[in-house]
């Protein structure tokens, strides 16, 4: 441990007071709570475990979930049934007793907010508000809003996202948490601006909003985007617009271009309300830019929580050779140093506790010294999960000259996505073919947070192989870095930057279409992956080193949110004018 970890640990630029107030339509708080669906939910809760690492003083909000994203069961056909997973919020948080209310439609919906205290390293608490309608007086549509993540229709969605914008920050408000950065985290939190923009007009009408009262909106929000294709943002008719927001509200919107192809755009609303906003990868920043090119978009690309997806005989190597990396993710740097025989040792045993898992899982016995590829994601189709599947015949080739080839999968489609379903259907069906035990290929049921950090940390290469550009940044593939784990992905989203050919994994060539692109991904594995997997364990060490110490060392939340702090939160500016703010008006 380290020496002063008894005393607070505080970063040194943050203004006297004040919280950042951060809003997500889903955090992965803990591994038992399914309040999170996939990369977005991870991204959040690694975001805050960081935050309180570092001593950020920020609060966090989001929907209850009652019932979970789903459990995902698959039959011997590789057909996906889901199971609403059920949680009792007091098993984990504590009620708090304020309340508020939103208009939804014509009705006055009540919602109250459970708080998980998030502690960091050093003791700082992040606190989750976990907003939730579930209450009596309230009707029984409404009890349900905060019921289900990404489940029901856009009507649903829609009035989810006024709980968590306007419902978050008059729950804020309540709470008497003094907020000068509001960050949304995606367009779904997009209404806290109305919400704001309501409070700056004290009740009056909001047509009378003036530039100015804008204005003051703007220099308190901040809006991170991650979607990269047109079709991925969350949009609704003018008629959803005025049903469930109402007239005065979508006049207003529309008076500020919130609308796109007469569609009211979340993520154009974020954009007109904010001072600064960012797309999260150098490749996603620029795409963000070119879709909408009126907006200054910066970048700052993701990370993952170090300590929470390294392997256990990871955290205990770099405990034993450089105890300062739980301080500062950027001493992973000095990885390069790591005795060739401790890396392996270390992975071995990832290894091992992987296969126990997938054999108490399966009943399926694989060997450790196979190489073993990992794919798992959410299925959609733009993530190709069949890929792989291109030429059969070829891909036992590689298998024969690997001397055995292993490749894990593991993925839930959305409830609504049936060519997602047709795509793990497909991958169960190649699974079960008769392949020898040259080949052995299996998708292991219930994709989630503890099976994707044993997978990230066992697996000896990381496959990923997206549709350009549709991965905004993607972060298992940096979860397998934490854990000397080299990728073999398409040039998009952060392996763009993470990529150093042969020294951190290698890239599969951008094709004219999927064949050609599975042909570079063949040509990749049959020339670099095996021959260097089967030259020598001492030179796969080297690369399994040198991924741990260039990857390890930048994609982490420990250097994501010192950028966001500096870059997002507090530009010195801001933070000059917060303390006269403060000075002004002593609070
Ligand atoms: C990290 C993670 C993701 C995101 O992975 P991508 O590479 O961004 O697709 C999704 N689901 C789970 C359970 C994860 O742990």
């Amino acid at each position: 441990m380290h020496p002063t970890s008894s005393k607070p640990f505080s970063y040194e630029s943050f203004p006297a007071s004040g919280h950042v107030a951060y809003f997500s339509m889903e955090i992965a708080i803990h591994p038992a709570m399914p309040t999170y669906s996939g990369g977005l939910g991870v991204l959040a809760g690694d975001t805050l475990r960081s935050a309180a690492d570092l001593g950020v003083p920020l609060a966090a909000f989001t929907l209850l979930h009652r019932k979970g994203y789903f459990q995902q069961h698959l039959d011997a056909a590789g057909a996906q049934t889901e199971e609403v997973q059920p949680w009792n919020p007091a098993d984990f948080c504590t009620e708090e007793p304020a309340r508020v209310t939103v208009q939804i439609e014509d009705r006055v919906v009540t919602l109250r907010a459970w708080r998980y205290d998030l502690e960091g390293r050093f003791g700082h608490v992040v606190p989750i508000y976990l907003l939730d309608t579930d209450l009596e007086g309230n009707s029984g549509w409404d009890r349900g809003l905060t019921d289900h993540l990404y489940g029901g229709d856009e009507n649903y969605r829609l009035q989810q996202e006024i709980v968590l914008g306007m419902g978050g920050v008059r729950m804020a408000n309540a709470l008497g948490l003094k907020v000068n950065v509001y960050h949304m985290n995606e367009g779904h939190a997009a209404l806290l601006t109305l919400a704001l923009l309501e409070s700056q007009l004290g009740g009056g009408p909001l047509g009378a909003a003036t530039e100015a009262d804008i204005e003051q909106v703007r220099r308190k929000c901040v809006f991170t985007t991650h979607t990269p294709v047109p079709a991925g943002h969350d949009r609704f008719s003018t008629e959803q617009s005025m049903r469930i927001l109402g007239g005065d509200r979508t006049a207003r919107l529309q008076k500020h271009g919130c609308f796109r192809d007469g569609l009211l755009n979340m993520t154009l609303l974020a954009l007109r309300f904010s001072r600064y906003a960012n797309g999260v990868a150098m490749q996603h920043g620029k795409v963000s830019r070119q879709m909408f090119p009126e907006f200054a978009i910066d970048t700052i690309t993701n990370g993952v929580h170090a300590p929470t997806w390294m392997s256990e005989p990871f955290q205990q190597m770099l405990d034993e050779h450089i105890p300062a990396w739980r301080r500062d993710n950027l001493y992973l740097r000095n990885a390069i140093d790591l005795p060739e025989a401790k890396i392996l040792a270390a992975h071995t045993r990832a290894k091992e506790e992987l296969l126990a898992e997938v054999g108490s899982r399966t009943g399926k016995v694989l060997n450790p010294e196979v190489l073993t590829l990992g794919f798992a994601r959410r299925v959609a189709t733009y993530k190709r999960a069949t890929l792989m599947f291109t030429d059969p015949k070829r891909l036992m080739e590689i298998a024969e000259a690997a001397g055995g080839l292993q490749i894990l999968y593991a993925g839930k489609a959305h409830p609504h996505d049936q060519p997602g379903k047709d795509l793990i259907h497909r991958v169960v069906e190649e699974a079960s073919r008769l392949y020898g035990d040259l080949l052995r290929i299996l998708y292991l049921e219930d994709y989630a947070w503890e099976l994707g950090a044993r997978l990230t940390a066992g697996v000896d290469v990381w496959v990923n192989n997206p549709r350009r550009p549709h991965e905004a940044s993607g972060t298992s593939g940096m979860k397998a870095a934490m854990n000397g784990v080299p990728s073999l992905s398409i040039l998009d989203g952060w392996w763009i930057e993470g990529c150093i050919e042969g020294v951190t994994g290698w890239a599969i060539e951008d094709g004219a279409n999927d064949e050609e692109e599975a042909q570079s991904l063949y040509r990749k594995l049959e020339s670099a992956v095996v021959p260097l997997y089967r030259e020598s364990p001492e030179k796969w060490a080297r690369l399994m080193r040198t991924t741990l110490a260039f990857n390890g060392s930048y994609f982490n939340t420990n250097r994501m949110v010192k950028q966001y702090v500096r870059n997002a939160y507090y530009p010195e500016k801001i933070i000059d004018r917060v303390r006269v703010e403060e000075e002004a008006y002593a609070i």
